[in-house]
């Protein structure tokens, strides 16, 4: 019997892996890949990027795993606030400055500062509801950002504004993979705290890319990883769990003293066949919305126009961000070398109108939008790969607060882990998994002690 089964290989199942390596474990992964929704991989000096991309730092879970692995991370060097929209890119400057500084109807402009400070105002009330208040614990805290502006959507706060008002605003909210009408207000707030960087958030760019982190951990398990298992059922015994799953097709079944259940909730809701009902009823609930990413690499040579910015968001694109993943390189060169490395993204109903779509079309699609973003980009893409997420992010639905005291209830011997169980995508993911596993090393303990107290009294 292993001590633990972890069902996943994502960012939340590795770090409960690396945190209980010195058990008896098995993780089981049904890709070719551990990795889940962070992908990357290395080109020369760069890397292509295709999943999460900016990461917490500092005194946070993913900063705890960082420095425990060894990997290394850095500050997102570079402009994060670029804005291409109606024939203008804008590369760096106050953001309150830019309805002024890219055309758009009057009415609009004035739409922009209501609006604004409008959203500004709530951004200041969402800085005083993520502060860690003294004596809570972690679940508290998490529970009141869900439930704040959780009765109505972003769309509804806002309210009916011109066109090109929401266009501005969109990029930044629909990051999170939900339309305006579908995200609750609070979360639509909360992303923008997010981006003006309010409160921590995600500030960090892995050295050599995502995948860094999760291969380093997958490589550390060894033959206790995996890899085209694919699991099916996961089931109680009196103290034990069975877990079933399909290795290349082939049936197998493992017994475990616990598991950790570190697959998306759409997944999770469907293997965990005797968890209790209204823990399988939230989890059929968490809702998720799509993404479609791109990596491109490129052969030219000389300084270009987006070296120095990160993030360029482009509102009426069929991409709403573009992501300069060469900038980690930028920002340490002496020389600047020959190419770049730039990632593009749709979340949720720009991703859907691109999902029916064969990835050459796409490809043609986002060069297309890059060439009119950063002219001259597209004549020198030597490469060019896209990749499609249907469970791209969990996102906070109005009414979505109701659903945590049940998702954060223990389930027996089954624990579960992931992003869908907070607001704060990959970092959620890690401190998830890294304390499912801490509640998985006491429950070993106690059950070691156990035996230990019965064979001594079989004696
Ligand atoms: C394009 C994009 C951009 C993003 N940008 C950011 C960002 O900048 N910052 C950030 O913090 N987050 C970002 N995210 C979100 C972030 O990637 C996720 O929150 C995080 O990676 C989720 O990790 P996870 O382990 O919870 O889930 P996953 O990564 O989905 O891992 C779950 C794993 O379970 C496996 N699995 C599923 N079913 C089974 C089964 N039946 N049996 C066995 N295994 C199974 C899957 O193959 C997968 O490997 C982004 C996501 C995308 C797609």
């Amino acid at each position: 019997m292993k001590d633990v089964v972890i069902v996943g290989g994502g960012i939340a199942g590795l770090s409960a892996a690396w945190r209980l390596r010195h058990w008896d474990t098995l993780l089981l992964e049904s890709e070719g890949r551990v990795g889940g929704r962070i992908r990357s991989e290395r080109r020369g000096p760069y890397f292509l990027n295709w999943g999460g991309h900016v990461y917490a730092g500092g005194n946070s879970a993913t900063g705890w795993l960082l420095n425990n692995t060894g990997v290394e991370a850095i500050d997102v060097p570079g402009s994060l606030s670029g804005l291409s929209m109606n024939g203008r890119t804008i590369m760096e400057g106050r953001v309150e400055t830019y309805p002024f500084r890219i055309p758009m109807p009057l009415q609009a402009r004035i739409g922009m500062v209501r609006t604004g400070a409008k959203v500004a105002l709530q951004v200041a009330r969402y800085s005083r509801i993520v502060g860690r208040r003294k004596g809570e614990t972690a679940a508290e805290r998490q529970q009141r950002i869900y439930e704040f502006l959780n009765d109505r959507s972003f769309k509804d706060f806002i309210g009916d504004v011109p066109a090109d008002t929401q266009a501005l605003f969109e990029p930044t909210v629909t990051r999170s993979a939900a339309d305006i009408d579908q995200l609750s207000a609070g979360a639509g707030v909360g992303y923008f705290s997010l981006v003006w960087g309010i409160g921590g958030g995600l500030t960090q760019s892995i050295v050599g890319g995502p995948s860094t982190l999760t291969e380093s951990i997958a490589a550390s398990l060894g033959g206790n990883l995996r890899l085209d298992a694919h699991v099916d059922e996961i089931a109680h015994k009196k103290d034990s769990v069975v877990v079933r799953y399909r290795e290349n097709g082939v049936p197998q079944e493992v017994q475990a003293r616990t598991v950790v259940l570190a697959t998306p909730a759409t997944v999770a809701h469907r293997v965990a066949v005797d968890l209790d009902p209204d823990i399988r009823e939230a989890l059929s609930k968490v809702a998720y919305g799509p993404y479609v990413s791109a990596a491109f690499l490129s052969n030219e040579t000389g300084r270009q126009r987006w070296d120095d910015a990160y993030a360029i968001a482009t509102p009426k694109r069929s991409f709403n961000v573009a992501l300069n993943m060469s900038n980690i390189v930028r920002g340490h060169e002496r020389e600047r070398q020959p190419g770049s490395s730039l990632m593009t993204f749709s979340p949720g109903s720009l991703a859907r109108g691109l999902l029916d779509h064969d990835d050459d079309t796409v490809r043609r699609i986002y060069l297309d939008d890059l060439d009119q973003v950063l002219p001259g980009f597209a004549d020198h893409v030597v490469e060019a790969e896209v990749q499609r997420f249907p469970t791209g992010a969990p996102y906070c639905f109005p009414g979505r607060a109701e659903l945590q005291p049940a998702l954060t209830r223990r389930g027996g011997r089954v624990f579960l882990a992931g992003d869908y169980l907070g607001t704060l995508y990959t970092e959620t993911a890690i401190s998830s998994g890294l304390s499912a596993a801490t509640e998985i090393r006491s429950i070993l303990a106690t059950d070691r002690q156990t035996a230990r107290r019965t064979l001594s009294s079989a004696a």
